[in-house]
């Protein structure tokens, strides 16, 4: 059986070049022959709407990154992204332009033969009551509306100015309460039937087992790619985490 890989949390932005460097390399590199990418979330540092793909006005960052998956999807990889709290207004246009196929959080299918729960993971921060509210609002289609009906660089600024408010509010938390809250994991492995979950948003790369009713139950989580970064390789049920070395690109 092929293996399948998985990835998050690139935060793909003009500042980190490098970044999106790794990435390109990745994808002709080790994603190139897989039987399918998945990038749970946070791909971009942030997207303020499908009109980055423009030439115009908007990145080259987007239509770079869009050409080099649609590289791989046409090479025979379907790639699947789900939106990350980031990047959640990643819209039509975007897949279109990318070849990928939209993957909704969460979604339970089959990755590297065991059926498999991914999430981006945000969801499971249930003790960050903050973030928890402002993820409600983000999500609203009312709020996104009012957003993407501004002017792009507008959207920019005011991108900017929410992660830099919540930065700093992160300074103020624990890690404890910014980390999946153990209950809230519990139930997802309930409600879905899974023995697997992958997820991202975190930045807390490992695998962690628990044991319900008697299922050995495992939670993966993926590397953010601020450093070196990494992938997970799913196959013959077997998955395991490989890291890139920072000097990969
Ligand atoms: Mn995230």
């Amino acid at each position: 059986m092929q293996r399948d890989l998985l990835i998050s949390d690139l935060h793909l932005s003009d500042e980190r070049p490098s970044i999106t460097d790794r990435f390109v390399e990745f994808l002709g590199r080790e994603a190139t022959g897989s039987r399918g990418l998945y990038i749970l979330g946070d791909l971009f540092d942030y997207w303020v709407g499908d009109d980055e793909l423009n030439a115009d006005d908007g990145a080259p960052l987007a239509r770079r990154v869009a050409s080099a998956l649609e590289a791989l999807a046409r090479a025979g990889t379907p790639v699947y992204v789900m939106q990350g709290n980031r990047d959640f207004l990643l819209g039509r246009s975007f897949f279109s332009a990318c070849g990928a196929l939209p993957l909704p959080d969460p979604t339970v299918t089959e990755i590297g033969g065991v059926k498999t729960l991914l999430m981006h993971g945000d969801s499971l921060c249930t003790d960050d009551r903050d973030y928890m509210a402002w993820r409600q609002t983000a999500r609203s289609p009312s709020w996104q509306a009012e957003f993407l009906a501004a002017p792009i660089g507008e959207r920019r600024a005011r991108s900017r100015a929410l992660r830099a408010e919540s930065e700093a509010r992160k300074r103020t938390k624990s890690v404890e309460i910014m980390d999946v809250n153990q209950q809230a994991v519990v139930e997802v492995f309930r409600r879905h039937g899974v023995t697997r979950l992958i997820h991202g948003h975190t930045h807390r790369p490992g695998r962690h087992e628990l044991n319900l009713e008697g299922r050995r139950c495992e939670r993966w989580v993926l590397p953010a790619w601020f450093e070196g970064g990494g992938y997970l390789r799913a196959e013959d049920g077997e998955a395991r985490l490989v890291s890139l070395p920072p000097g990969n690109a």
